[in-house]
């Protein structure tokens, strides 16, 4: 998310913060990957475990920050893509990968899809999706100069990665499911911005556009569990509680106040295609003082949060792409 840091400066000085199971492709080549078979009870499909498994993998030093056009962020996509092609998660081009055009470095947002079964919904698609860059390595603090991202977005990257598992081993939806890893999104939105624009062109019947950003935290003291950016402009939250049975989706003053609704991914689908499209988020400037710093770190993250989040947003993805009519509605 690019927030202006004066902005956030300003309000932190005010509050005043193993080798995987997964075989990762340095080790080259193609690999099947397995993760710890889920210990999940009845009704909740992850777990903190599977969780922490990616969120190891992907905001671990080897990946240097995952800056784009890196090393680390190709081992990041090459992950990704065995993810997806183990879940039965198609690719939506010939291949996961949809090369940027606007960025100086060859980068790559990873699109995979899982096809509606509903003859008539299946032709209406929702984007869910997350960006999977960060900014690499930075000025050192006391020595450690990498920028690990694991809020920034490691998070909603696994998040997102959890939710492509679900649905590509249930195939339970019936409107179309296209899962969206953007790259270069810290250099400006540059890989959703690429992405909806080429979707646009190919004139996708996109319904609504779902992202999710730092989301490895809770937060505190709220009577709801995750806010949406722009909750003013859709009647998503409403839907999205009837389905979670539950106050699941609020509102969050600050994040209208420094229009985070413009600083994620989702913007780049409101732009070109005009539809509800929104953030959902846990980071509220107080709940987390490493923003953009090497000590946004793994080990920082809320693993059990991050999994009741996936298990608690399931239910309300089903509801949505398998309602017969369009509920989403712009206000
Ligand atoms: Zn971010």
């Amino acid at each position: 998310m690019k927030i202006l840091l004066h902005t956030l400066g300003l309000i932190l000085l005010m509050n005043c913060g193993s080798t995987q199971m997964v075989q990762t492709p340095s080790q080259g080549g193609e690999q099947s990957v397995t993760v710890n078979p889920a210990k999940s009870d009845e009704d909740s499909f992850t777990n903190s475990e599977r969780i922490g498994d990616i969120m190891k993998y992907l905001a671990s030093d080897d990946l240097k920050g995952r800056d784009s056009g890196s090393e680390g962020i190709e081992m990041a996509a090459k992950y990704i893509e065995n993810y997806f092609k183990s879940y039965q998660v198609k690719p939506y081009f010939d291949s996961y990968r949809d090369t940027i055009t606007n960025y100086k470095e060859p980068s790559y947002n990873i699109v995979g899809i899982v096809e509606g079964s509903d003859p008539d919904l299946k032709n209406e698609y929702i984007v869910i999706g997350a960006h999977y860059d960060h900014i690499g390595t930075i000025a050192p603090e006391n020595g450690d100069y990498i920028a690990n991202g694991a809020n920034d977005n490691a998070s909603g990257t696994t998040s997102v990665m959890e939710m492509a598992r679900y649905f590509g081993t249930h195939k339970t939806n019936k409107r179309s499911l296209i899962f969206a890893l953007f790259t270069a999104e810290e250099k400006g939105l540059l890989g959703s911005e690429h992405l909806a624009k080429k979707l646009h062109e190919q004139n996708l019947n996109l319904y609504t556009m779902l992202n999710f950003e730092m989301i490895g935290v809770p937060l505190q003291g709220k009577d709801y569990f995750v806010y949406i950016t722009g909750y003013n402009r859709s009647n998503l939250a409403e839907i999205s509680n009837g389905y979670a049975d539950e106050e699941l989706v609020g509102f969050l003053p600050t994040a209208k106040e420094y229009n985070l609704y413009q600083r994620s991914d989702n913007y780049a689908f409101h732009k070109e295609f005009g539809v509800p499209s929104h953030t959902f988020c846990t980071f509220d400037f107080t709940n987390f003082g490493h923003y953009h710093k090497v000590g946004d770190e793994v080990d920082l993250m809320d693993f059990d949060h991050m999994a009741t989040l996936v298990n608690k947003v399931l239910p309300v993805l089903e509801g949505i792409a398998n309602a017969s009519t369009q509920e989403i509605q712009l206000k």
